[in-house]
């Protein structure tokens, strides 16, 4: 179900973040960016997602 483009991310996260990609696949742009404990994603319409990671696999 996951889209090519969409990050990769936890199952919760994704949800999160799966339902802002529905709402604004058709809106705008959507540009993301994973940081080491949180996933941003924004659209061109000016909407914005944060959302912390949980535990992280430190390399
Ligand atoms: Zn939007």
């Amino acid at each position: 179900m996951h889209r090519a483009n969409a990050v990769v991310v936890t199952t919760t996260l994704g949800a999160a973040l799966e339902a802002f990609i529905l709402e604004h696949e058709y809106c705008g742009e959507l540009d993301s960016a994973v940081e080491t404990d949180r996933v941003w994603m924004t659209c061109t319409c000016g909407a914005l997602i944060v959302q912390a990671l949980g535990p992280v696999p430190v390399p």
